[in-house]
């Protein structure tokens, strides 16, 4: 699929948005790129356009961030300050992976062989006016959501 062009952080928030429109529990959506290339202002459009008012706050220091919405659990992670994969054994992943959840994980790469595989990766980067991004769909409903950023 081929590259979008997201023009400024209203945007950003806006294509969050967009995917909140379509993505249902269980989903796994993993943000990759450089540090300051939109993952967590992404976060935020899709937090707030599933009813989501408070602030949203990077779980850098936290590494997980839960948020009970009107229509489903959904888990924030943020991995880049994880030493080791093992860490994630004490976050209790395993348990809360037993209910039907959205998970939006930035630095999966981090995160070893402990996270659940995702249904869509949406590969972001710089560009001198903006951002990039690419989604890979790895699963049906991933492909779905990717085809929808497109309409
Ligand atoms: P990350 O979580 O990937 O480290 P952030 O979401 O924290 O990145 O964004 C870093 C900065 O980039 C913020 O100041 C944000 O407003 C800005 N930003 C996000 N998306 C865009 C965009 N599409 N165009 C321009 N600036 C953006
Ligand atoms: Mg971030």
């Amino acid at each position: 699929m081929h590259e979008i062009h997201i023009a400024g952080e209203a945007a950003q928030l806006a294509l969050g948005a967009r995917l909140a429109e379509r993505m249902r529990p269980p989903f796994v959506l993993y943000l990759q790129g450089d540090l300051g290339c939109g993952k967590t202002t992404l976060t935020r459009g899709l937090l707030r356009a599933l009813g989501h008012q408070g602030a949203v706050r990077s779980p850098t220091y936290t590494l997980i961030e839960p948020y009970a919405l009107a229509t489903t659990q959904l888990y924030h992670l943020d991995l880049y300050r994880l030493a080791d994969p093992e860490e994630l054994e004490y976050l209790g992943l395993r348990d809360l992976l037993e209910t039907p959840a959205i998970w939006v994980i930035e630095w999966p790469e981090c995160g070893g062989g402990a996270l659940p595989p995702p249904d869509l990766q949406l590969q972001l980067g710089h560009r001198p006016d903006g951002r990039s991004l690419r989604p890979v769909a790895t699963t049906e409903a991933g492909l779905a959501l990717a085809r929808a950023l497109y309409e």
